[in-house]
């Protein structure tokens, strides 16, 4: 199992240290050749994927953000020439000429290149990647004229052409000839099969690795940033990785970056440490000595500088749900526990998490070895690969054949939902990942499963690589004999059908049955994957007894804030409608919580209460979409800005959400999900 599947920005750390590589060649102590190959022929693949990542997610948004990664990159390029200014004036002066192609500093020419070769690949990028790819190929074979194929240009008569580009800039390896192409590269985002990628990145390495041997042996190359098999070296390569991880991590994108920026300037501390504490020999005449102490410094630097990072201030959230990540752990643990030897949690994280907010629940557990979600349809699995969650994603409902390419692009697992989606899906002619849903009495989705036939069918379509089978329980909450009658029928149903699978010789692949309510009614079952979605979040749909008592936490807390205070006398009318007289002289708590965050409008006169300081008291009037009042006469001490909690624990009070929901007349479910993407985070 891919373990540590690296997100795009993940490998720009990568990168990041291979370019110190090239500027500390940790290997020429020991051996030229392979100093060679790991500074001028492998390290070269950094820079090119720095670009491809910037352009692939460039691309992603349209190219909206252009203006504000221009700004950006700009602002960086000038904090760096100020940075390197002292070591610019101390080697004899500030390098005007270079400023917009080559950088202001040996490494920094990548800034501008990023810059200019951004607004070009934009440009180009309007007529077309078919038009456009071409275009910037063939900028970058002049490119290449000028850097590892010089001595062959020379020959071939071009030397007076390349001699006068040489008078605007020192290298062809810039913005115009080098970056729009690999920007380009990466705004196409090609993903290949897994094995072409792998095969056509060994081959065109190989095949990169013999043209600089050859160039360097016979050819006079003037610089070896530019081979003519990089781009399709890149171009597989990206696509590899693109098939492990489409995510962002910004923060370790920006530590990348930073270690870019840093790492000349700690190549200078190195050196002059080293010889002011006697160790001349260790870290810096042996080469690699050096290139570890350089990388040493230039991470640690970069992850003290990323961690000072001034934060923008953002508004205190006026209402907001609380995780109990831990709680979230425990919960995993627990419901993996009560799973047959060999069976997996499918984590349902559908309708943003049940209200939890599904990039963080799914996060959460990826980190803690969780490698497969559900959801309930594409926008949902979209949005978590996005978010960097690698593992399978099955999608519960069903997806349009029309957006079938999208199921592809982003690697999602589709559910067949009868045998028409099925055809439809095969006659799009990609080829899909799929899981059968089998209909073993709920009649929502599935193929009958006793229709052995629609099975066959199923399986004689071509494309559809079919990975799993499963059923959903319909009757499982409840513990009368007519339910547990149902579901055993389910059960059976399901198990006749994989195993007449079977014995036709079919796979089908991953096998499961068990949502939340499935783990705890039924003994383990011998399947590949369990689906729990609400026991995740350590709370049940509603009050009732079930077989097996699972050690489950609550993993969210509802809280607002109060914030006014007023005393009401005897008599006096409060809220909307009149609905609340006061029968005594009442202190209100106004508190900044409504239907509009996701409470039941009827909520107040169900008797619904919420925790301030630790005490429950009433909800009075009716609820307003954006505020509510409490009676908070019997509290001592109440203050605008004390913390209001309506789902959760504050000191000994507990309101749990099931209670509400059942106050409610609706299930725990429907509260959860209803909660609104206003509510903050933390
Ligand atoms: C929602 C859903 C689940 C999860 O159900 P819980 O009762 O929340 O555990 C599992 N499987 C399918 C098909 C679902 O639609």
């Amino acid at each position: 199992m891919r373990q540590n599947a690296p997100a795009l920005d993940r490998c720009r750390l990568l990168a990041a240290v291979l370019v110190i590589a090239v500027h500390t060649g940790p290997l020429s102590s020991f051996t030229e050749t392979g100093n060679f190959l790991l500074t001028r022929v492998l390290a070269r693949l950094a820079v090119p994927f720095f670009f491809m990542v910037s352009g692939h997610f460039l691309a992603r948004d349209g190219w909206r953000s252009l203006g504000r990664f221009c700004r950006h990159t700009l602002l960086l390029y000038l904090a760096a020439v100020l940075l390197y200014l002292p070591l610019n004036l101390y080697n004899g002066g500030f390098p005007w000429k270079s400023l917009i192609f080559d950088g202001a500093f040996y490494h920094l020419w990548y800034l501008p290149a990023v810059l200019l070769g951004a607004v070009l690949a934009r440009q180009l990028a309007k007529l077309g990647l078919r038009l456009a790819l071409p275009l910037s190929f063939g900028l970058y074979l002049v490119g290449l004229g000028g850097d590892s194929w010089y001595g062959l240009a020379v020959e071939a008569g071009l030397g007076p052409v390349y001699d006068g580009l040489f008078t605007v800039f020192a290298y062809t390896r810039n913005g115009l000839f080098f970056a729009p192409l690999f920007l380009l590269l990466g705004a196409a985002g090609r993903q290949f099969s897994r094995r072409v990628s792998l095969v056509g990145f060994v081959i065109a390495l190989v095949a990169m690795v013999a043209e600089a041997l050859l160039l360097r042996r016979f050819a006079s190359p003037r610089h070896d940033s530019m081979y003519l098999f990089l781009p399709a070296v890149m171009l597989f390569a990206f696509s590899l990785l693109l098939s492990c991880n489409r995510g962002r991590d910004r923060a370790v994108g920006r530590v990348a970056m930073l270690v870019y920026l840093l790492h000349p300037w700690c190549i200078v501390l190195i050196r002059g440490g080293a010889r002011a504490v006697g160790l001349w020999s260790i870290l810096v005449e042996n080469s690699l000595g050096f290139f570890l102490s350089v990388t040493a410094l230039s991470l640690g630097l970069s992850a003290a500088i990323y961690a000072l990072r001034p934060r923008r201030q953002r508004p205190d959230a006026r209402a907001w749900r609380e995780l109990d990540l831990n709680a979230l752990r425990h919960n995993a643990d627990v419901l993996q526990s009560a799973l047959a030897p060999g069976c997996r949690l499918m984590a349902v994280v559908k309708a943003d998490a049940y209200g939890h907010g599904a990039v963080r629940v799914a996060r959460t557990l990826q980190r803690h070895g969780v490698r497969a979600f559900a959801v309930a349809c594409l926008s949902e699995g979209i949005a978590l690969r996005k978010a960097g969650i690698w593992g399978t994603i099955l999608i519960l409902g069903y997806t349009a054949p029309a957006d079938a390419a999208l199921l592809r692009r982003w690697r999602l697992t589709q559910t067949v939902a009868d045998l028409p989606h099925g055809q439809a899906l095969a006659e799009t002619g990609l080829s899909l990942r799929v899981h059968l849903a089998l209909d073993t009495g709920m009649h929502r989705l599935g193929l009958p499963a006793e229709d052995y036939g629609a099975l066959e069918a199923v399986y004689a379509l071509p494309h559809l690589k079919i990975c799993g089978i499963f059923t959903h329980l319909y009757d499982c909450e409840a513990l009368t004999a007519e339910a547990t009658g149902h579901t055993l029928r389910q059960l059976t149903l399901f198990q006749d059908a994989v195993a007449w699978l079977r014995a036709q010789g079919y796979d089908p692949g991953r096998t499961h049955i068990q949502a939340s309510y499935g783990i705890w009614n039924l003994p383990p079952q011998p399947c590949a994957y369990a689906r729990p979605g609400i026991a995740l979040y350590g709370v049940a749909s509603q009050e009732g007894p079930v077989q097996r008592q699972l050690d489950l936490r609550p993993v969210l807390s509802l809280r607002a804030r109060v914030v006014s205070i007023r005393t009401v006398s005897a008599g006096t009318h409060a809220g909307y409608g009149a609905a609340f007289t006061a029968q005594r002289d009442t202190v209100l708590a106004t508190v900044s919580m409504g239907y509009g965050d996701g409470l039941p409008r009827n909520l107040p006169e169900r008797g619904g209460q919420a925790l301030v300081r630790g005490q429950k008291v009433p909800m009075v009037g009716r609820l307003c979409m954006d505020q509510l009042l409490l009676d908070v006469t019997d509290l001592d001490q109440v203050r605008a800005g004390d913390v209001v909690t309506f789902i959760g624990r504050d000191g000994p009070g507990e309101i749990r959400a099931m209670d509400v929901a059942a106050q409610c007349g609706i299930l725990t479910n429907e509260l959860l999900t209803r909660l609104s993407p206003r509510l903050g985070s933390r």
